[in-house]
């Protein structure tokens, strides 16, 4: 079956965002690995005693935006970036959370792509 979009995807960028303006070196950020094409940094607002937050430097606004639009570098990047956090922090042995809000039924605050990498407590369930 072919593919095909119902209505014109708007993914409108605004780089007044908090994260742009991290990446700009505008506002401070605890960062735990940079690479060419992405940064990782921690949660001002950690929810577990690990929450690091994977950023692109490109500009995007959700995983789908980045996912349809992104370099294979820059996916590259961005997914080894997750995985060598991953190993720098140790989550291995007890177990972790990937999570990406996007867009207004995921109550996504920031409107520049970000998974949530969290760790370090028991989670739960997360679907219930
Ligand atoms: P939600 O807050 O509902 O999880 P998001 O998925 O958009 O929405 O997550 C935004 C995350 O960014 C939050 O966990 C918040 O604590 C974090 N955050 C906001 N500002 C900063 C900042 N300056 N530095 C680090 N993390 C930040």
């Amino acid at each position: 079956t072919e593919y095909r979009r119902m209505t014109p995807m708007a993914y409108s960028y605004d780089d007044q965002n908090i994260f742009a303006k991290i990446l700009r070196g505008e506002i401070p950020n605890d960062t735990v690995l940079e690479t060419e094409h992405s940064l990782a940094f921690r949660d001002i607002r950690p929810q577990a005693p690990l929450h690091i937050l994977v950023i692109p430097k490109g500009a995007y606004v959700t995983f789908d935006h980045f996912a349809q639009n992104a370099s294979d570098a820059e996916i590259a990047d961005y997914v080894r970036t997750v995985g060598k956090v991953c190993e720098m922090e140790g989550v291995e042995a007890d177990g972790w959370r990937l999570i990406s809000n996007a867009g207004e039924n995921a109550v996504q605050e920031v409107p520049h792509l970000h998974v949530h990498i969290l760790g370090g407590r028991a989670l739960g369930r997360m679907l219930e």
